[in-house]
């Protein structure tokens, strides 16, 4: 079976995952209930944005090819108004921000560059025609199409539809993820384990993840490394939209969630991946769904959640772009690695963007070490050596 390297990973979850997207199913959702979720229909612009030329300054609506001089000062208009009058050559009408220009007048003049007596107003200066207003349409024009389907709503986006009226959205059905946590010495969060167990804790991280890109988790019970068991819930798993399986698919006696998989008539894409944490991972297909069976250790499996996974959540989800937030910014300290694997390490990258450390790492069972992260370090394969102040590549948290 194919090992691949991380890049060539990602592009093959991409690739196979939108080669067979379905189109999901679509909800209409009230706007307060549209963040985070992911656009089913084409949005288009109601009207002109602006519906009106309008005003971006407090000052006076004038004719530009009267400054400089002195204008007549024909009365006002106020945001939420507009003005009946026409502004006559050598007259200019006070304006506040947001109200429409007035018709004959062409610009703006900003209240603080002119000096008011009276009902006379002096400026002293020239002004570009157009100056301090916004053009009718200039932002959209009335049928432009403004969203496309496929992206997920955020801040702006919701704006966007509450500019033009849309109250209610139709967004897409959040695919549903089995997630089922493997191994004969994982215990419930609840429960005290021996010295010789473990919580479950991959489990509720997945279930973050899953949420975060978008998908609805569907927390299976703990599989024990037993043929039977495992198959059950792999099985049951299998009904969803997409499967995650944590552990199980190192190389040991017990691991046996690939055995499992194989005999439910999984097609493999790689079982391997030169990455660290992480290198035992397994993408497939079998029943019609997609599914990843992540290496256990709970730094693995959430970096491996990260880099593959969520992109396929989110693509099933019927996004376009999936993303992976990679930046670049400065090594703080000098930094050597092995070569040949791309690592993905804890780090701290500091509030302005510009530095990242590498934080102490006991290995990919280092949980505490991942929560005081808050990026993780992304090193090249072919590369030894970087000396403080290198560049190097970094993914958010
Ligand atoms: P495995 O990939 O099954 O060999 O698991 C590797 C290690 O990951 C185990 O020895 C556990 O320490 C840890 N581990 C596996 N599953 C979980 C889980 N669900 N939650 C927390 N740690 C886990
Ligand atoms: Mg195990």
């Amino acid at each position: 079976m194919a090992t691949l390297t991380f890049e060539q990973a990602r592009q093959c979850v991409l690739k196979e995952v939108r080669a067979s997207q379905p189109t999901p199913g679509i909800e209409m959702v009230d706007l307060s209930a549209a963040a985070g979720r992911v656009l089913a229909e084409p949005i288009a612009s109601d009207r002109d944005y602006p519906a009106l030329s309008r005003s971006v300054r407090d000052g006076f609506a004038v004719r530009a090819a009267d400054l400089p001089g002195e204008l007549l000062v024909i009365g006002e208009v106020r945001a939420g108004e507009s003005f009946a009058g026409e502004v006559q050559p050598g007259q200019a009408l006070e304006i506040m921000t947001g109200a429409p220009l007035p018709q004959g007048a062409d610009s703006v003049v900003m209240l603080e560059h002119t000096t008011v007596a009276g009902d006379r107003v002096s400026v002293p200066r020239t002004l570009a025609r157009g100056e301090n207003v916004s053009p009718q349409a200039s932002q959209a024009r009335a049928g432009e199409v403004m969203l496309e389907p496929g992206l997920r709503l955020g801040f702006a986006e919701i704006a966007l539809l509450a500019m033009v009226g849309a109250a209610k959205v139709a967004v897409y059905a959040r695919p549903q993820v089995a997630i089922v946590a493997t191994g004969d010495e994982i215990v419930e969060v609840k429960e005290t384990p021996l010295d010789y167990q473990i919580r479950n804790s991959n489990v509720e991280s997945l279930a973050v993840q899953v949420q975060r890109a978008g998908g609805c988790p569907m927390v299976l019970p703990i599989a024990r490394d037993l043929y039977q068991a495992t198959r059950e819930l792999a099985e049951h798993g299998l009904r969803f939209d997409m499967l995650l399986l944590s552990g199980g698919v190192s190389a040991g006696k017990y691991d046996i969630v690939e055995r499992v998989l194989a005999d439910l008539g999984a097609e493999f894409y790689f079982d391997r991946v030169l990455i660290m944490p992480g290198q035992p991972l397994v993408f497939g297909k079998a029943r019609g769904k997609f599914f990843f069976g992540l290496p256990g250790n709970p730094a693995s499996t959430m970096v491996t959640f990260e880099i593959f996974a969520r992109a396929a959540v989110e693509l099933l989800g019927g996004g376009k772009e999936p993303s992976l937030p990679l930046v670049f910014s400065k090594l703080s300290e000098d930094f050597r690695q092995k070569t040949g694997l791309t690592r993905f390490l804890p780090s701290v990258l500091s509030a302005d963007g510009a530095r990242v450390t590498p934080l102490p790492w006991q290995g990919s069972g280092d949980v505490p070490s991942l929560a005081r992260a808050n990026a993780f370090l992304v090193t090249e394969p072919d590369r030894e050596t970087w000396a403080a102040g290198d560049w190097i590549r970094v993914l958010l948290k």
